[in-house]
């Protein structure tokens, strides 16, 4: 172990209460200064848009015991700036031997004078709840992840919903066009109105703006268009950032001795030949074990096999792996058809039981893998991408044959 003293963590989210975390797990007995800009302790933020809207759950703090782990808590704290070693905050200056950035992402926000919810923050989240009532007009922009959440959870609570996407079918970027098509009917089933190629051009007094001079009437407009890594605060400070903080495959940043991971770390990785960033909760659980290994003298790389998951309208879909737009696309099971045999519940086709997944090939490699509601194609699935091993396409697209016993011999 190198003879560091001051280890300093910049974002209270899950990446950097995760570093500290791993810190001390290996054995670091040195200071450790926690700068968050919220003045919470850290906490969960996938029940956000899920049971806390529902009011299943209030509190999602990740840890009250924040003491145990020796950190100096400086919460309600924002960095402002990174220079000669130390980091400056709108509450102070701080020495390090190390720094490690978690800032996470910032809600994009659309123009316009009209009230506009986001839903990133536990305050955000308790200000929408009790905006959720029976008969109330709910207008969401953006068809994404979140919106699809916030949906779901609304449609259950008794609102009129109306989810405005801009793009012709949801998630197509994140997961293509196919797989993002079967998603259009659980909208209906649900009874939430779906507007696909809509644009909005400003969130106003009582509604949204459209483009095409449309209006769409509103108790209540959430904004759900994505998020942006939270770096702009790194301006001159000579850490290099474009869509995110740019780091290596170690998660070390063109500052010696700072390094970054979670939502604002674009990192390299050489399983993909690509620099990526992900928004995904297990990024942020697992990174942190690769920058604090790194910044206590190690030299290990992070390169995952990227996972995320998804609860919406009653459905569990799950995505590993990363396929950019190219890749053969495997069936296994009909997304509208007939059920998965193997198994588990079920349910009618169309319905939120049913099961299926899509796998994305190139030649005999499987390199992704969508699941609604069958957890043990993703559990094999990720094994099988994560080992590289040849599969045979026909055998995948057969859904009573388990995605383990599709790999070629
Ligand atoms: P964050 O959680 O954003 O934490 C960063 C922290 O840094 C924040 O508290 C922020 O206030 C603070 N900060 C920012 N700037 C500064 C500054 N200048 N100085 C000090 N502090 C600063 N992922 C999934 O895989 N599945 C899901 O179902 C899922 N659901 C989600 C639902 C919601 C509503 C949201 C918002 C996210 C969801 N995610 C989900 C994504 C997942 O939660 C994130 O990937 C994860 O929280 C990222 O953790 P992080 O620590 O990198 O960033």
């Amino acid at each position: 172990m190198t003879d560091l003293e001051h280890v300093v963590v910049a974002g209270a989210g899950l990446a950097g209460l995760r570093t500290i975390e791993e810190l001390r797990g290996r054995g670091y007995a040195g200071r450790v200064t926690l700068v968050g800009a919220e003045a919470r302790l850290p906490y969960d933020r996938p029940p956000l848009s899920k049971k806390l809207l529902t009011g299943e759950v209030d509190d999602t703090t990740l840890r009250p015991d924040l003491d145990a782990l020796d950190v100096q808590a400086r919460l309600g704290e924002r960095a402002t700036g990174l220079a000669g070693g130390v980091l400056e905050t709108d509450g102070g200056r701080y020495g390090f031997d190390a720094l490690v950035l978690a800032t996470g992402a910032d809600p994009v926000t659309l123009p316009g004078a009209g009230p506009q919810h986001v839903l990133r923050t536990l305050d955000d989240a308790l200000a929408l709840r009790p905006l959720l009532r029976p008969g109330v007009t709910l207008a969401i922009v953006g068809a994404g992840w979140i919106g699809a959440e916030l949906a779901t959870a609304a449609a259950a609570l008794g609102c009129q919903v109306t989810v405005v996407e801009a793009g012709g079918i949801p998630l197509a970027a994140a997961v293509g066009p196919e797989v993002g098509a079967q998603t259009v009917a659980w909208y209906a089933a649900a009874g939430v109105d779906l507007w696909l190629g809509q644009g909005v051009t400003a969130v106003e007094p009582g509604g949204l703006a459209l483009t095409g001079g449309g209006w769409l009437p509103a108790d209540v407009v959430v904004t759900a268009v994505g998020v942006r890594p939270a770096v702009s605060w790194l301006a001159g400070s000579g850490v290099a950032t474009g869509d995110g903080i740019l780091v290596d495959e170690q998660l070390r940043t063109t500052v010696p001795g700072v390094f970054a991971a979670g939502d604002c770390a674009a990192f390299q990785s050489a399983r993909y030949g690509a620099r990526l960033r992900f928004e995904h909760w297990d990024v942020a659980l697992h990174a942190p074990e690769v920058a604090a290994a790194n910044v206590l003298g190690g030299s290990e790389a992070y390169d995952p096999v990227p996972y995320f998951w998804s609860e919406q309208f009653g459905r569990m879909v799950q995505y590993v792996g990363y396929h950019a737009g190219g890749g053969e696309l495997v069936w296994r099971g009909d997304p509208q058809g007939a059920e998965l045999p193997p198994g588990g519940t079920g349910g009618a086709p169309g319905r939120a039981g049913h099961r299926w997944a899509a796998a994305w090939l190139d030649g005999d490699r499987l390199v992704a893998l969508l699941s609604v509601n069958t957890p043990r194609d993703m559990l094999q699935g990720r094994r099988v991408i994560g080992s590289g091993a040849p599969v045979d396409p026909a055998r995948l697209a057969d859904p009573q044959i388990p995605v383990r016993d599709c790999v070629r011999t």
